[in-house]
């Protein structure tokens, strides 16, 4: 697809417009299927797998940290590329799970789960499935529009049979491995919902609740007025108590209030007695170890059935863990049914676990006289019943932030459950390891972060008591109690009892399979959902098809690169590693960056809800998609983004300056028709001016550094870094300084160096711009570049990056140049304080200074000083010299860090009429812009000067003035003057005189012969 073309640098359209350039390279793109062009190109290029973090597509509008998400993958992916990697870019989208049901729930009015079943599973099925590919259809388009290259016609869809496949291949690895079993585990649980909650969805909500306080006698056995006395916030679980925990380290107090003996921590003393108002008096105090055994009364036996006949129960188990000072009386109200610590402690000591919750958070027929209620709503009844069995001491209230469910806000139950799990809590050396082993982007997101989250590693219940996901493939027998775990559709069309046909792997259709048991009778689906973070989890494995394509898992695996935000430790990072881990013995990727959230500018979370909602799209219709991938490119990956418009426009002003930076190359270069070809760079070093060497310098040390950093994924400081070349080394600097050599009529060598430099420094940028902004890379590319070497190939995603070199980098170059512009800038200072105009040329500048560098600057950059510096001559003094030079009317002088520059005022009368001459040409250069003469046109003009002695000033510059406004006649004269049409004249002050210009181009005055030129 090389297309030999041997033209020259084309020009640019003057004005930066993001929404012509982005339309246009929107349809060229498209038209020439660009994308599929650069992918195929690469094909035999080294693999980079990328691994896309799929987003859950419950609405339909990207959040824009999810849009800012996916353009740091793109900029990867584009670099990547344009190194000549092979990359894998296959996006997805994590389909299953609870807030697309509850979506379907709340558009079909369905209430509960029950009332799913009602509705319909299959239909509720189907449902669930057409709104998540919905909405990931209108998330692709809008990752599409910010110019996000994946492979957007192939997502990976975690609901597709193929992902399920892997899902059950994955189970199935655990349990050959004795990791995967069905045990009791105290969970959290939501009601509403009806099912159980990860440990990491827990976490997500809380909510402030108003709660009982309440402070209970337990009535030692054989004693009837001592109690052990404890606290709790939630009375509902006092039916299920087997146990009080203290802490055998603690002091204890047997204490006297009212004729009564009371038990609990000495420290507590002071704040039970403050809360409920009753003073104690002090009998003796022990340590806890002393209670250990202690046997009471269930003060609820009596209207509880469950809690009449327990064995070993009700009596006082020790634990350092779980009993803290903090709160409540030392003695701890244990429910092992209701409470993970109390489960723990209660295995420990052979404690029966009594649960009386069923799954929408109501008590079972066990709960006796609380049957059927919802467990919250009975609290104020069993204060009632604790008050009439006289074994409550005092109730109050509390608030304290407490769990809710973080999709339907319902405050979170604890109770133990059969559920079925993996356990690795065992692994936790080896997930610890593994973290070692991998490389992240900041390295404490991995080495302490993500760390101290494993520390704390848990076995994992991946079963869940719903509808949309993945089936758990777990089939039970009833008679004999066999389990059988099913790895493929393969192995369950095997072991069905009859040949059935189902459209998908899902929930109904996957139920009805039944499957044959050694014992001969029939195996029935255990009705559970797997945990969808253990499908986002198994990603790596799943989206290339494996098991089932080995030869794709062989290639890729594991995932070179991933990226997500600073949530997904717990989440998504970790959910791929136990995936990894548990299948493959290993973490499934190499390389994570972590991001940080796009918050607004007050840094609050955006929400519809709170009104500062603003998404891409609001974005790059102001400013365009070039200016939003910069603006979130350049902010500090790991940091929270603080969105603000002031800052996408600052941004996009940066664009402007880089977009006139190209303009101004291309104007010139197309006017002079240059062809690198022709006058490649490398034919052109002997003639190189020092300038030019510190533009090469600065170019190659940019390449080097910006590589290195896209290297490291440190893609904010790669942006920073190329944004200085462009704006700083290049706008603010080099095209300052090359401009007079650019307006040079003739076809310099010179000229043509200036050119070859330019157009070297300015390609490699462009290529290393290409990942951050590549719409407006593209567009350059077409107009200015691709047609000035034969070899370019059709798009700028196809160039190679560029190489450094490092013969080019010299240290001294680079800070020689620090230097002068010191001096430029510090004679600019002494300038303006004598009101001495940068055009007016002075005779001599004097550097009094000591320093190494200012010296070998003064050598260096010798040709460039003296024009910038606008002087005939630079004179370096020792300090010592310069007392010579204090005559205030003469010389002015400025203190620059390393020494003193003095300047010559005393003009002489060619000084004097070279400045004129420049104020001259800025006046006939502005109105030749005000004629809007394109830069290579030629004009007649003419200059009517006050008096005779300052035209002749004037005539001494003759050429020169004319050779800068292109004039091919010029008329000078004083005095009075008659002018006519069509010249174009305008009256200027020069230093407080009167001069009038006239300029006409000149093809129109062959147009117009009567007209005659000039003043008669
Ligand atoms: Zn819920
Ligand atoms: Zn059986």
């Amino acid at each position: 697809m090389i297309v030999a073309r041997d033209r020259h640098v084309g020009e640019l359209p003057k004005q930066y417009d993001h929404q012509v350039v982005e339309a246009e390279v929107k349809s060229r793109w498209e038209r020439d299927q660009t994308y599929e062009l650069v992918k195929k190109d690469r094909l035999t290029g080294k693999k980079f797998y990328f691994l896309d973090g799929p987003p859950f597509p419950s609405s339909d509008t990207p959040h824009i940290g999810t849009s800012w998400n996916k353009v740091l993958k793109d900029a990867v992916i584009r670099y990547k590329r344009s190194r000549g990697f092979n990359v894998r870019d296959q996006p997805g989208y994590d389909c299953h799970g609870l807030p697309i049901e509850l979506a379907i729930e709340q558009k079909f009015g369905v209430k509960s789960k029950k009332d799913v079943e009602s509705f319909g599973l299959e239909r509720f099925i189907l449902e669930c499935r057409r709104f998540a590919e919905m909405n990931a259809g209108t998330m692709t388009l809008a990752f599409q529009d910010l110019g996000v290259w994946m492979d957007w016609g192939r997502p990976y869809m975690t609901h597709d049979d193929y992902y399920i496949e892997c899902d059950w291949w994955g189970l199935k690895q655990a349990w050959s491995k004795g990791l995967f079993q069905h045990s009791q585990r105290v969970v959290h649980w939501c009601p509403r919902d009806e099912t159980v909650l990860s440990d990491y969805e827990v976490v997500l909500e809380y909510k402030t609740l108003r709660d009982p306080s309440i402070y209970v006698k337990f009535q030692v056995e054989d004693k009837p007025t001592e109690y052990i006395l404890i606290w709790t916030t939630t009375p509902w679980t006092i039916p299920s108590n087997v146990a009080v925990m203290v802490n055998p380290d603690f002091q204890y107090a047997r204490l006297k209030s009212n004729g009564e003996t009371f038990i609990f921590a000495k420290e507590r003393i002071e704040s039970v007695q403050r809360e409920t108002g009753r003073s104690f008096e002090l009998v003796e105090t022990f340590p806890g170890s002393k209670l250990e055994g202690l046997r009471y009364r269930g003060p609820l036996e009596s209207l509880v059935p469950a809690q009449r006949d327990l064995r070993n129960a009700h009596r006082v188990v020790l634990s350092t863990e779980y009993v803290t000072l903090d709160e409540g009386t030392g003695c701890v109200h244990s429910a092992p049914g209701h409470g993970e610590q109390d489960y723990e402690v209660g295995m420990r000591n052979q404690l029966p676990v009594v649960m009386l919750v069923d799954d929408q958070g109501k008590f079972l027929p066990e709960a006796g006289k609380y049957a059927g209620k919802p467990v919250r709503d009975a609290n104020p009844e069993v204060i009632d019943d604790l008050k009439s069995a006289g074994a409550l001491l005092y109730a109050g209230e509390i608030e304290h932030r407490s769990p809710v469910c973080w999709r339907c806000k319902t405050p979170l139950i604890i109770r133990a459950t059969e559920q079925w799990l993996i356990r690795i809590a065992q692994l936790k050396n080896q997930f610890i390891n593994e973290v070692d082993a991998t490389l992240w982007i900041p390295d404490w997101a991995g080495a302490s972060q993500f760390k101290n989250w494993l520390r704390g590693l848990k076995d994992w219940v991946i079963s869940r008591q719903r509808f949309w996901g993945t089936p758990l493939p777990v089939w039970t027998c009833a008679t004999c109690g066999r389990q059988k775990i099913v790895g493929s559709r393969q192995e369950l069309f095997e072991n069905a009892v009859t040949k059935v046909d189902v459209p998908t792997l899902h929930r109904p259709w996957v139920d009805a399979v039944k499957l044959r048991c050694d014992c001969g009778a029939e195996m029935t689906r255990v009705p559970d959902v797997i945990d969808v973070w253990f499908e986002s989890g198994g990603a790596s494995l799943a989206c290339l098809g494996h098991p089932t394509h080995l030869e794709e898992t062989k290639f890729w695996w594991p995932a070179d690169f991933i990226t997500e935000g600073r949530d997904q430790i717990t989440a998504w990072f970790f959910g791929l590693l136990r995936n990894g881990i548990v299948t493959m013995n290993q973490c499934p990727y190499k390389t994570v960056l972590m991001h940080g959230f796009a918050l607004d500018a007050e840094g609050r979370e955006m929400h519809k809800s709170l009104g500062n909602f603003v998404s891409a799209s609001d974005v790059t219709a102001k400013f365009g998609r070039d200016a939003f991938r910069y603006y979130v490119l350049q902010s500090t990956t790991w940091e929270d983004l603080q969105f603000s418009w002031d800052a996408v426009r600052q941004h996009q002003g940066d664009l402007s300056t880089i977009w006139n930076t190209f303009v101004f190359a291309g104007t010139y270069m197309s006017l002079d028709k240059f062809t690198p070809r022709k006058q490649p760079l490398k034919k052109l070093t002997r003639n190189l001016r020092p300038e030019d060497r510190w533009l090469l310098s600065r170019t190659h040390r940019t390449i080097k550094e910006v590589t290195r950093l896209m290297d490291e994924y440190k893609i904010h400081e790669a942006v920073r870094k190329l944004k200085s070349f462009l704006v700083e080394d290049l706008s603010h600097t080099y095209i300052r300084y090359v401009r007079r050599r650019t307006w040079i009529e003739r076809q310099t060598r010179d000229k043509q160096v200036a050119y070859a430099t330019l157009y070297t420094a300015l390609k490699s940028a462009l290529i290393m711009l290409t990942p951050i902004t590549p719409f407006l890379t593209e567009f350059i590319y077409q107009h200015m570049f691709r047609d000035a070497e034969p070899k370019h190939p059709p798009t700028v995603h196809l160039l190679n990056w560029p190489k450094s070199e490092p013969k080019w980098i010299v240290d001294s170059l680079e800070e020689e140049m620090k230097a002068a512009q010191t001096l430029l800038s510090t004679v600019a200072v002494v300038r303006m304080a004598k009101g001495m105009k940068q055009r007016q040329p002075v005779p001599q500048v004097y550097v009094a200074s000591e320093s190494k560098v200012v010296k070998n600057a003064l050598k260096s950059y010798s040709g460039l000083l003296h024009e910038q510096a606008n002087t005939r001559r630079i004179t370096q003094i020792s300090k010592s010299a310069a007392p010579k030079l204090e005559d205030e009317k003469r010389f002015a002088k400025t203190d620059f860090p390393d020494g003193t520059i003095f300047l010559d005022l005393k003009l002489s009368r060619s000084e004097v009429a070279e400045g004129l001459a420049r104020d001259a040409v800025r006046r006939m250069q502005q109105m030749r812009k005000e004629m809007d003469l394109k830069v290579d046109s030629f004009v007649h003009g003419y200059i009517v000067a006050p008096s005779p002695s300052l035209a002749t000033l004037l005539k001494s510059r003759r050429n020169y003035i004319a050779g800068e406004v292109r004039a091919k006649q010029l008329k000078i004269a004083a005095g009075e003057m008659k002018v006519e049409a069509p010249y174009y004249t305008k009256r200027w002050q020069i230093n407080g005189e009167t001069f009038e210009f006239g300029l006409c181009e000149t093809s129109k005055l062959r147009l117009n012969k009567s007209a005659r030129a000039g003043p008669r």
